[in-house]
């Protein structure tokens, strides 16, 4: 549990946990129950606000426990509605002092028509190094916490008072994680967050709609299907080993076939329809007719959709995003094979919304 001006944080804590920490104290399993409602369906940011418990209790766990979410360092808007926020990570949860004023996270949130959907970082950079990502060039910094992980869902449910007492009907109902960092590479933090934010007697998220994305780490997805039981998007951006090792370096750790091979497994494993491949479209790299029909071949038979991402560009980046033809051609010939195929519009990119961007504009801006 991290700590927070002397007070134990409670966000992100585990249900079991809480519960025997409030028996230890004296209270009772009910109490606890309330404070849960209170905490994750009710959103109140104070103890002394839970009316249903006793007001020395209120006071009691004032004192002992804290709320808090994560603090914003920089918040942008986009002309789009997209919206997105760079957070301090609490001081606790930094390793060390030196790196203190770097660790910040990004937090990305899409609103639509009916619907919200967030988009979360789950470390401070990434060691995999990605050739088209920003946060790959940062290097990896810390796992997010739980507290960190539950506490950017809670930020934008607060942002868009998505609580009962406020009476929205655009609700916070979709998260992704896929923003900063590589979630099966901080997995025990990421099972224990999505633990907590289906958890049906608080956030009450349906698993069906979070979706976990992954550069492929293949020993953790069976984990991931059994344990969490959520959608899975795979990184894939290539059709063929040697261009993926090229654009991703984890390629040469968990090559194709064996990711294939997971993928054709999730499905059952987790009782999700199908795996969304994402396919990042990268001029003249892999946006040609041949990696479209070599991706047809790869993908034939296997449970999965394609999502084909527009390319963000950042400053030094080494690629350019392709062009509406080429990525109409390659999204045909995908089609003809019977593979759905999806185009994920671009949003906030006048904001820095991809992956990594602002937390990298900020350190540009501040050396
Ligand atoms: N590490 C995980 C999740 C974070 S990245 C993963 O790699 O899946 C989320 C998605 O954004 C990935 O599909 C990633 O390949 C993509 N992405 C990264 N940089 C991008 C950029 N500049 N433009 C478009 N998509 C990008
Ligand atoms: Fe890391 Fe994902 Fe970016 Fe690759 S695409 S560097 S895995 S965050």
């Amino acid at each position: 549990m991290p700590q927070q001006q002397n007070k134990i944080c409670l966000i992100g804590t585990p249900w079991a946990e809480m519960e025997s920490q409030f028996l230890t104290l004296g209270l009772t399993t009910l109490q606890a129950r309330q404070t849960w409602d209170w905490v994750y369906r009710q959103g109140v940011l104070s103890f002394l606000s839970m009316t249903t418990l006793p007001l020395p209790v209120r006071h009691r766990l004032e004192a002992m426990y804290s709320l808090e979410r994560l603090s914003v360092q920089q918040e942008r808007v986009s002309n789009d509605g997209t919206r997105k926020w760079l957070f301090s990570l609490p001081n606790e949860a930094n390793q060390c002092d030196s790196l203190a004023s770097e660790m910040s996270i990004e937090t990305v949130c899409i609103p639509e028509e009916r619907r919200i959907t967030a988009c979360l970082s789950s470390q401070v950079g990434c060691a995999l190094q990605c050739h088209f990502c920003r946060t790959g060039t940062m290097p990896l910094q810390q796992n997010l916490t739980t507290h960190a992980l539950v506490a950017q869902v809670l930020h934008i449910k607060d942002v868009f008072q998505d609580w009962p007492q406020y009476r929205k009907t655009r609700r916070l109902t979709h998260i992704v994680f896929m923003g900063m960092g590589e979630p099966l590479l901080n997995y025990a933090a990421v099972r224990e967050a999505l633990t907590l934010l289906m958890d049906p007697h608080g956030l009450a998220f349906s698993r069906h709609r979070i979706t976990v994305s992954t550069s492929g780490i293949v020993p953790v997805l069976a984990s991931l299907a059994r344990d969490c039981r959520v959608p899975l998007a795979l990184s894939l951006h290539a059709p063929s080993d040697v261009l993926r090792s090229q654009l991703m370096p984890i390629n040469e750790v968990y090559p194709l076939k064996d990711l294939m091979q997971a993928v054709r497994l999730y499905p059952r494993q987790s009782g999700t329809v199908r795996v969304t491949m994402e396919y990042v479209l990268l001029k003249g790299v892999n946006d040609r007719p041949a990696e479209a029909r070599e991706l047809r071949a790869l993908l034939r038979g296997l449970p999965v959709k394609v999502n084909l991402l527009t390319f963000n560009p950042w400053a030094g980046a080494p690629f350019d995003p392709s062009s509406e033809e080429a990525t109409l051609a390659f999204a045909q010939i995908l089609a003809q094979g019977g593979i759905d195929c999806f185009r994920r519009r671009a949003r906030g990119q006048d904001i820095l919304a991809a992956c990594g961007q602002l937390r990298a504009g900020t350190a540009q801006m501040t050396c």
